[in-house]
């Protein structure tokens, strides 16, 4: 199993679940099987109980499971059917934990956001990424995981932290981090400062980006590429422009326009995997 987690800083609402969607598209144009899991950091169980007008409505999915509207981009932009366990919150992982405490299944020992939370947070990770989701029945190949909220908030840190602990669990070539960023544009200047402090923030926590999506009002200039690729150490290949788009099922062709499935190919050695349009 691959995974593609995709986070995001500076501010919310930035586009990490239609990044996270068209991403996952792409992947399912190789001939891959993607299913996506959403994180959102807030102690509700689920977004049944939450105000329209703070939230904007839930999405209900197949099995009556009041849902994140992202849920609803990825059932449509993958042709797939999720769960409710396919959305996660700090509620549902509480709750799943403190439960195991009253019975007592710790066996005595003291229960602490680390590592009994976080191991809560990978084994339910890896548990629903194996859900057969789409009509063929089979176990999906790759699960794009998107992290709500903002990284560097107190509400999403033990899932930044059970995500750090997690690429060392599945492996350096099962797991690649799209982290998605802020380009505004000031007095007609692209500014990079913001996605260099978020940058240095998410490596702060122990993750590094292999992609970092960059969300800008116009197209990103060469020159901002390159200094973002420069004080963010890393290749100009690995950041994506995103810019704003009439409609956002343009975005997984701006995607692809730069080539990044190739690069995630190389990342997730994908052309090791028994995909006919893969071999070589
Ligand atoms: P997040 O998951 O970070 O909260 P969303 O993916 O839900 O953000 O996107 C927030 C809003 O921005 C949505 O209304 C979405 O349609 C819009 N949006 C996202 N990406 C783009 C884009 N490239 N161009 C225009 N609008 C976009």
């Amino acid at each position: 199993m691959k995974y593609v987690v995709v986070s995001g800083g500076v501010i919310s609402g930035i586009g990490k679940g239609v990044l996270a969607s068209s991403t996952g598209m792409l992947l399912k144009t190789l001939g891959l099987r993607v299913t996506s899991i959403k994180i959102d950091p807030y102690l509700n169980i689920d977004a049944g109980t939450m105000s329209p007008l703070e939230h904007g409505e839930c999405f209900v999915l197949d099995d009556g499971g009041e849902v994140d509207l992202d849920l609803g981009n990825y059932e449509r932009y993958l042709g797939i059917s999720l769960t409710k366990d396919h959305n996660i919150t700090t509620g549902k992982i509480y709750s799943a934990v403190i439960q195991k405490e009253r019975k007592g299944d710790y066996l005595g020992k003291t229960v602490q956001v680390v590592p009994h939370i976080t191991n809560a947070i990978q084994d339910w990770i890896e548990r629903v990424a194996r859900i057969p989701v789409d009509p063929s029945g089979m176990e999906p190949d790759v699960c794009i995981i998107e992290l709500g909220g903002t990284v560097g908030d107190i509400e999403s840190a033990p899932f930044v932290e059970a995500l750090r602990q997690f690429q060392f669990r599945v492996g350096h070539e099962n797991f690649a981090l799209i982290h998605v960023s802020l380009v505004p544009v000031i007095h007609g200047e692209q500014k990079t400062k913001p996605t260099q402090a978020a940058i240095k923030d998410l490596r702060s926590l122990g993750l590094s980006p292999d992609m970092i999506g960059c969300r800008c009002s116009s197209k990103l200039e060469k020159p901002t590429i390159d200094k973002i690729a420069m004080f963010c150490h890393v290749g100009a290949e690995q950041v994506l422009a995103i810019h704003d788009v009439n409609s956002t099922y343009h975005v997984p062709l701006i995607l692809k326009e730069q080539k990044m499935i190739n690069y995630l190919t190389k990342r997730l050695e994908l052309h090791k995997m028994n995909i006919p349009s893969l071999m070589v």
